[in-house]
């Protein structure tokens, strides 16, 4: 799966704090929580082991989008710009499995459009393996990718060609939604999410979701237009101290408005990928025969682990994304 064709747009410096976060779908504060809260999903038998893990699931919820500065295989895995085949529900040009979408439509076009509800079903695949062969670190490591991908899968603007407003003069509205909103509200969220639940038919569960996300893209967008032409652009952005710096972001008051037009839906989103983190996680380890994961050991990197990790890292330092920029 490689992503031929890579598109950036411009980010308005003046406009947008540009910090860490700034590539992440969801931001990296979002990812984190969801993440984290998912563990608390999971059934007493793989509980105990992933809480063991908490702060290394946490805190590598964000590796899927560090990646983009390293692998330019990576950012076509966090979107599908559904709409770049069909502008409504339901999907019906596009095949819900790899293969068949593959025969229909082509790998360099799906990679160009993205393929995040087959990549996720990929992952699933491979932390069965894990499970099986009880490798602890590739179980984290792909049950941390696992939680990044089914958030950005939850995101409406990762299912558009329009997925930062560049093609309505909305620019800015996709760090807004999954960045400024979550960490000005989410504290009031309720995150008592339930218990995570074995899921049968991932494929259906995965377009499902997906098929959310895009019946959501109009209202995320014509919401926040409808904001912008009541109020005045003194009104809609505010300077901010960050650190030593000013910057401009949208402001307190254009979030509230914004944040409750939306009614409840980001924090849905969140609620929702929280409880298919965890029952993607615990499908896996059924599907794996429900091995014991009490004592097992932490395996040491070997070599060219090591290596990428380090080559991951001093790119990520770098802050130059491959492939299409800004927050996905
Ligand atoms: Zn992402």
């Amino acid at each position: 799966m490689n992503c031929p064709k890579y598109r950036t747009i411009v980010i308005v410096i003046m406009l947008f704090h540009i910090s860490a976060d700034k590539t992440s779908a969801w931001g990296f504060y979002a990812h984190k929580q969801i993440n984290r809260i998912a563990i608390f999903t999971l059934p007493p038998d793989l509980f105990g082991f992933y809480k063991l893990h908490i702060e290394f699931i946490t805190e590598h919820s964000v590796n899927a989008d560090k990646r983009r500065y390293a692998v330019k295989e990576e950012a076509c895995r966090h979107y599908l710009d559904a709409d770049h085949y069909e502008q409504a529900l339901p999907f019906d040009t596009i095949p819900p499995f790899w293969k068949d979408a593959v025969a229909k439509i082509s790998e360099d076009t799906l990679n160009a459009y993205g393929i995040v509800p087959w990549y996720i079903q990929l992952m699933r695949v491979r932390l069965v393996v894990a499970f099986k062969e009880k490798d602890v670190k590739k179980i984290l490591k792909l049950s941390s990718d696992i939680g990044h991908y089914i958030a950005d899968l939850h995101v409406p603007l990762h299912s558009t060609e329009n997925y930062d407003g560049q093609l309505t003069g909305q620019s800015g509205i996709h760090a807004l939604w999954e960045s400024r909103l979550p960490e000005l509200y989410s504290e009031n969220y309720d995150f008592f999410v339930g218990r995570a639940v074995f899921l049968p038919d991932l494929n259906a569960a995965v377009w499902l979701a997906f098929g959310e996300s895009f019946a959501a893209r109009d209202s995320v967008l014509s919401f926040e237009k409808r904001m912008s032409i009541k109020m005045s652009p003194e009104m809609k952005y505010s300077l901010e101290n960050k650190g030593n710096m000013q910057t401009k972001q949208f402001s307190k008051e254009f979030c509230d408005d914004y944040h409750s037009s939306l009614g409840g839906m980001v924090e849905r989103r969140m609620r929702a990928s929280m409880l298919m983190v965890g029952s993607v996680w615990l499908t896996a380890w059924v599907d794996a025969g429900q091995p014991k994961l009490d004592g097992i050991e932490e395996r040491q990197l070997d070599d060219a682990e090591r290596q990428a990790k380090i080559k991951e890292e001093l790119e990520f330092l770098k802050g130059k994304i491959i492939g299409r920029d800004e927050a996905r």
